[in-house]
């Protein structure tokens, strides 16, 4: 009998094509060394070319799922994503807020493609009633304007809105510059607690084949605090392994491929 692995659950999205949401949420953990579990939030029929559809699971399904895990079993860290509706958003903070556990909160938004994963009537619930009760919120800069109104052009523009973000309560802001103008060959993350500041900063691979990149960082990050990590170590490793992850990152299909999180 080998010792049991540290226990992750990810309550998300599920993502047909295997690239994002709670398959590569999964993938991850399982490459990480971790046990991971899932309370599936939405089913999506995807693939590389975009969502075609997505149906929310019923409020009770959630709750369902969450109890199973968490009463029996146990979690030593938590990942949200796609959460699709205010309900479910609220639904799913109200489960988290007595966990004793690290939670990482990823304010999924907008797909790569565009499709919308999260209703606009959603955004307040996750301002105030998800942020709150994360240990580390995950937003992109796509994330950062929808929850903000702030649009980021530069690394000052991320300390803002880290600190727009630290706001609405979690312990930690990750912002990830992924996708900032001008910010080539490198990407750029800014953790922060409004304390401590730590710029990560990575080489930007030339690789279109990126789909799953915030599924995957966000996943290992609460794969590292159930190891016992410092948030800031979870997240220095967290960006060393989607980094590979993106670099490895292959064709499928005829749009924009997964990230390897085999590499
Ligand atoms: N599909 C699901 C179910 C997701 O949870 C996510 C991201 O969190 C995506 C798609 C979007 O992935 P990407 O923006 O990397 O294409």
């Amino acid at each position: 009998m080998t010792s049991r692995p540290p226990l992750v659950l990810t309550v998300a999205g599920s993502d047909s094509g295997g690239g994002a949401g709670i398959q590569a949420d999964l993938k991850t953990m399982l490459a990480l060394g971790v046990h991971g579990m899932s309370v599936i939030t939405a089913v999506t029929a995807q693939n590389s070319l975009g969502v075609q559809g997505a149906w929310e699971l019923p409020e009770e399904a959630v709750r369902a799922q969450y109890r199973a895990v968490v009463d029996d079993i146990g979690v030593q860290a938590v990942k949200t994503g796609m959460l699709a509706s205010a309900a479910l958003v609220e639904t799913v903070a109200e489960l988290l807020a007595p966990v004793d556990a690290p939670v990482v909160v990823d304010p999924v938004g907008v797909s790569k493609h565009g499709d919308s994963l999260l209703a606009a009537s959603a955004l307040d619930s996750v301002r105030t009633k998800l942020l709150p009760v994360a240990t580390v919120a995950t937003p992109n800069l796509d994330e950062v304007a929808q929850l903000t109104g702030i649009e980021v052009a530069d690394e000052a523009g991320m300390r803002r809105a880290a600190d727009a973000i630290l706001a609405y309560g979690p312990r930690w802001a990750l912002i990830k510059g992924g996708h900032l103008p001008g910010a080539a060959p490198e990407a750029v993350d800014l953790l922060t607690d409004g304390t401590e500041e730590h710029w990560l900063r990575a080489p930007r691979y030339d690789n279109r084949h990126t789909h799953g990149t915030g599924c995957t960082l966000a996943s290992a990050v609460a794969s590292g605090l159930a190891k016992g990590l410092t948030v800031p170590e979870a997240v220095r490793q967290a960006k060393a392994y989607v980094t590979g992850a993106i670099a490895a990152g292959f064709a499928l299909g005829a749009g924009i491929g997964p990230v390897d999180h085999a590499w």
